[in-house]
């Protein structure tokens, strides 16, 4: 038992899980979030040309073209790619890097405030907590050990 659907193109059945008609050989998915993971098996850098030729049904070896051909403009290509990576997660289902730096960001900034917070109660300056140990030695003192020394 197969799912089918009608091709918006050639109105013929296709399957649903199709990325292309095989009668009209027109591309039926725009965008399929299934596949919206870096870890293919054709991946070969970080799996962002293949993540984002899965996920919209193009042959990888165009996608790589087409990063590589956005290099020489204004270097779109890499900057492109870095964007994608931190936004496709590298497993289907999994978090995208860009989440787990924002996720980690906010525990460092959470425990950075909450140190804040317990070395500053009732307003104190947390620079004095050292006991006044950086307080000038009394005149006299510090001349003579340097003599002896
Ligand atoms: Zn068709």
């Amino acid at each position: 038992m197969e799912d089918v659907r009608t091709c918006p193109y050639c109105a013929e059945e296709i399957r649903a899980a199709a990325t292309r008609c095989p009668h009209c050989r027109s591309r039926v998915t725009a965008f399929d979030p299934e596949r919206w993971y870096r870890d293919h098996p054709e991946r070969r850098v970080a799996g962002v040309a293949a993540a984002v030729a899965r996920a919209l049904a193009l042959p990888v070896g165009a996608v790589r073209v087409g990063f590589i051909v956005l290099t020489f403009v204004h270097l779109l290509g890499p900057l492109l790619y870095g964007a994608l990576w931190l936004l496709i997660p590298f497993r289907p289902g999994g978090d995208a890097p860009i989440m787990r730096a924002l996720a980690c960001g906010r525990d460092v900034l959470d425990s950075v405030l909450g140190e804040r917070r317990r070395e500053t109660p009732n307003g104190s300056r947390p620079e004095r907590h050292n006991g006044g140990e950086t307080e000038p030695p009394a005149a006299g003192v510090l001349p003579l050990r340097r003599l002896s020394s």
